[in-house]
């Protein structure tokens, strides 16, 4: 595989990071992740402008362009044959020396890492047919998920308990209502209305979040920004998730309890055939 570092493009064996650089050392780095369908790229712009949006955040500078990120994306995907999968996009405020806290002088330069994974099945994911089971858990993560920061040990650990209990991912709850999934936005479907809980520094603002809810209000459907708890979801009609990589992913049981039939209900499946549409049309 070809990867880009810093300017570079390197088989994956050669492209080395120093052990002094912050995103080892503090987990002080952002990224993103952008799926290829078609070989072509999704929600580019979305992506884009939230990890300025992250950078500036964290008083981080990356002098790339807009026409330099799309470059490297391009290339990527085609020295590596990417017809259906990822690009994954790292920028860490780079090699400081010295362990210490404070952030380096300006001028570090950053380091920017961007790598594909070829994957089938992305549009076509047989897991979309039959839904995903998933957990609660407090959500016991720092108070800035509006901010993609590599900082993923909690999620991973949620992950992995849902495994352990036989199921596919876990719903985090704060303060006794659904936050977000451990890497994904969440819904619930009561009637005609689809419920998700409000933009805030509490969860990340999902790319698939919003163009989902945009071409869900173009076709007439309902939408209730707010919290929700795990009882009133396990109540609901159905249940679904939002992810770059997932694009629309059924709910089918929380916490052992089945949410409607127990099977993909018909409005996550709509919304899944919407957005692929959609998304497919404005990928570039
Ligand atoms: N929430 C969290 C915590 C995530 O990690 C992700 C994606 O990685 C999302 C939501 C969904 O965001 P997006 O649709 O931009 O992939």
């Amino acid at each position: 595989r070809t990867v880009y570092l810093n300017g570079a493009y390197l088989p994956e064996e050669e492209a080395k990071v120093s052990i002094f650089d912050r995103g080892f050392v503090m987990g002080d780095a952002v990224y993103e992740v952008t799926s290829v369908l078609g070989g072509k790229i999704l929600e580019f712009e979305g992506h884009m402008n939230r990890l300025a949006r992250s950078l500036s955040e964290l008083e981080m500078t990356c002098d790339l362009s807009r026409e330099e990120w799309i470059e490297i994306h391009r290339e990527l995907i085609a020295r590596n044959n990417i017809d259906e999968g990822l690009v994954y996009l790292q920028i860490s405020r780079g090699n400081a020396g010295d362990r210490d806290f404070h952030y380096p002088p300006a001028g570090t330069p950053p380091t920017v890492v961007l790598y594909t994974q070829a994957k089938t099945n992305l549009a076509d994911d047989p897991k979309a047919k039959t839904g995903i089971k998933v957990i609660s858990l407090p959500d016991l993560r720092w108070h800035r998920r509006d901010i993609k920061t590599v900082q993923l040990l909690y999620p991973s650990m949620a992950k992995m308990a849902a495994e352990a209990a036989g199921k596919n991912d876990a719903w985090f709850v704060e303060d006794g209502f659904v936050t977000e999934g451990s890497s994904n936005n969440t819904y619930i479907v009561k009637g005609n209305k689809i419920i998700t809980r409000q933009l805030s520094h509490d969860i990340l603002h999902g790319i698939t979040r919003a163009s989902l809810l945009k071409y869900a209000a173009e076709a007439q459907m309902e939408i209730e920004e707010r919290p929700y708890t795990i009882a009133e979801a396990q109540a609901a009609d159905e249940a679904f998730f939002t992810s770059a990589s997932a694009f629309v992913m059924p709910v089918v049981e929380v916490d052992n309890v089945a949410i409607g039939a127990g099977k993909p209900g018909p409005v996550a499946a709509r919304l899944r055939e919407i957005y692929l549409e959609e998304s497919l049309k404005a990928a570039i």
